[in-house]
């Protein structure tokens, strides 16, 4: 006979958590429902779904990628492996730029992926003027999905950083999650960041070549007392803070996330 629900809970190889999304997925049932039905027995079909993404699970996919989902900032995210898996680290950032955006402001959003720092902004404030770039066609895709199921008003567009901006109206934040891992880091080929998209992951240099693009150039696109507010790895916030303070940028400061770690950086224009 075929186990219950509740058995595949008490005995599985995953973790718990991972366990329990991925029977809701495979069953196309709610949290609740693993409990309600706990004594039911699965089909044939059922146990080959789920047995199937057991092994994705267990080959190292991440969840995420699985069930094509990631909830950020409250909201669910579409996520394939065209996009980094929105963290949440990044939430920071979204708050960060939310104190900091006037209303009717502008913001711009480097590098969106699955738009997680754009749609998430622009869903809490209806007012503000979201812009958001990306040099992936797969990715504005998935973002674009992303703003209208999140009810968020956003324009897209392909960019390779600042290059199709051109004389687009200044902003008053730029936020930035861009790839920060030096090549060659042992990171790279671990876990999660292996299924990831290596562009949003790592400049293939030191680490800071795109954040030294993003500095150099978000001064043309900041209107005065505009704020660039960026992402970056664990033990860049020093060196970040110093290429601010070296372009010019006033109150330059980072901000530490949930675990302790200075996570953002940034700076504001004259
Ligand atoms: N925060 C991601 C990680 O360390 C990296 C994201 C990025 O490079 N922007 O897994």
């Amino acid at each position: 006979m075929n186990p219950t629900i509740g058995a595949l809970q008490q005995h599985s190889q995953l973790d718990a958590l991972d366990n329990r999304v991925l029977l809701c997925y495979a069953l196309g049932i709610n949290r609740i429902a693993l409990i309600t039905q706990s004594e039911r027995v699965l089909s044939d079909g059922e146990l080959q779904r789920y047995s199937a993404l057991v092994q994705r699970r267990l080959d190292g996919e991440p969840i995420a990628y699985i069930v094509g989902q990631r909830e950020f900032f409250g909201l669910p995210f579409e996520v394939s492996s065209a996009v980094l898996i929105p963290r949440p680290d990044t939430e920071l950032l979204v708050e960060l730029t939310l104190e900091r955006t006037p209303v009717r402001g502008r913001v711009l959003d480097m590098g969106t992926g699955s738009g997680a720092i754009a749609v998430s902004v622009a869903h809490n404030r209806a007012d503000a003027d979201v812009t958001a770039l990306d040099v992936s066609d797969a990715a504005l895709a998935v973002a674009q999905r992303n703003a209208d199921t999140n009810q968020a008003r956003v324009s897209f567009l392909r960019s390779d950083w600042y290059t199709a901006l051109a004389d687009a109206p200044r902003f008053d934040v730029i936020a930035a999650n861009p790839p920060y891992i030096a090549s060659g880091d042992h990171h790279l080929s671990e876990g999660d960041l292996r299924y990831e998209p290596v562009g949003a992951l790592t400049d293939h240099a030191d680490g800071l070549s795109a954040l030294r693009i993003i500095i150099a150039g978000a001064p043309a696109h900041l209107k005065p007392q505009g704020w660039l507010l960026m992402e970056h790895g664990y033990d860049q916030a020093e060196q970040v803070r110093a290429l601010l303070s070296a372009a010019g940028y006033a109150e330059v400061q980072s901000w530490r996330d949930l675990a302790g770690i200075e996570r953002v950086s940034g700076g504001k224009t004259g």
